[in-house]
């Protein structure tokens, strides 16, 4: 047995890559992860300006290097160019292996129409940042920790929309078909790439929050906000911060015997 450790994380001189951790849920991963040590790697698609503090030395977190990425997460070609930037940028001269050590696959996007009135085009904006974006982030990160020779983890962004259908005030359901899918398809994904790489020392993991107070949930109108929130056990929509501390926790060590699980941070939404 090994000698007992105490609760504490550090992610001292490893580099962890957010997706869409310029803004949202993503941004409060991106500083607990800095707040936590860790040097990170922020993937953006449009905003860069939403991150306050970038660069070599963050002035927010001294002693931890934040470097953003202009990204599609979707694009193969560009996403591996970028992991391999990513490499480079926070090799460590002295260590033989890459610095990378954890991915949050967190970039996400959303349509909110009846389904009647959805396109092909809706689907392939929504599943190809959602499905095939997550897939094709954690493929580039898995290869270059099977080349290395190292372990990993991997946290997925899912949502509890992977098992259920939001309704609104009038019994009728929020009309997100495509993204509910989505997330149902990404649970699953978790748990695929969790088995074929476990043999390597990969973890992969999915998180899956409820309503989080964020530019996702800001479109929703007031009364159908209050009326969500007024449903939830917790009675509130959760705040980003919420979110961070499952998932630093599966990104650690602590975790080393979690793989392939779906870990809901709901306000207990789910209990009924
Ligand atoms: P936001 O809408 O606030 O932010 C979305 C983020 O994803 C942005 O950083 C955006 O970058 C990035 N992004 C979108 N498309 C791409 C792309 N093709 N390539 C790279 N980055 C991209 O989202 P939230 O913070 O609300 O959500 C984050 C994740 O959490 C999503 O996966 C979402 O589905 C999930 N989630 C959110 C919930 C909520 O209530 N908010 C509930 C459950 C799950 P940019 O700013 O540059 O466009």
């Amino acid at each position: 047995m090994s000698a007992p450790s105490g609760f504490s994380i550090n992610f001292s001189g490893q580099c962890i890559i957010v997706t869409g951790g310029n803004r949202g849920i993503g941004y409060a991963f991106t500083r607990a992860l800095a707040a936590s040590g860790a040097n990170v790697a922020v993937i953006y698609r449009n905003h860069p300006t939403a991150l306050k503090d970038v660069g070599e030395v963050s002035k927010e977190f001294p002693g931890v290097k934040i470097k953003a990425y202009q990204c599609d997460v979707s694009d193969t070609e560009v996403v591996t160019r970028v992991v391999n930037q990513i490499n480079e940028d926070f090799a460590i001269p002295e260590k033989k292996t890459t610095p990378i050590t954890g991915l949050i696959a967190n970039a996400g996007v959303s349509v909110v129409k009846p389904a009647l009135e959805l396109t092909h085009e809706d689907f392939k904006k929504i599943y190809d940042v959602n499905v095939f974006g997550v897939f094709n982030i954690a493929r580039a990160v898995a290869k270059l920790w099977q080349d290395n020779k190292t372990k990993g983890s991997i946290v997925i962004n899912s949502s509890m929309s992977s098992q259920i259908i939001n309704k609104a005030k009038d019994a009728s359901p929020l009309t997100q078909v495509f993204y509910n899918s989505s997330k149902a398809a990404v649970s699953n994904l978790t748990k695929g790439l969790a088995a074929e790489w476990a043999k390597d020392g990969i973890r992969v993991n999915a998180l899956s929050p409820g309503y989080v107070k964020t530019a996702q949930t800001a479109g929703m109108d007031k009364g159908m906000r209050d009326y969500q929130a007024g449903q939830l056990p917790l009675g509130r929509f959760a705040e980003p911060d919420e979110m961070t501390g499952q998932a630093l926790l599966l990104l650690s060590d602590h975790a080393s015997y979690m793989t392939g699980g779906e870990y809901f941070i709901d306000g207990g939404q789910l209990i009924y």
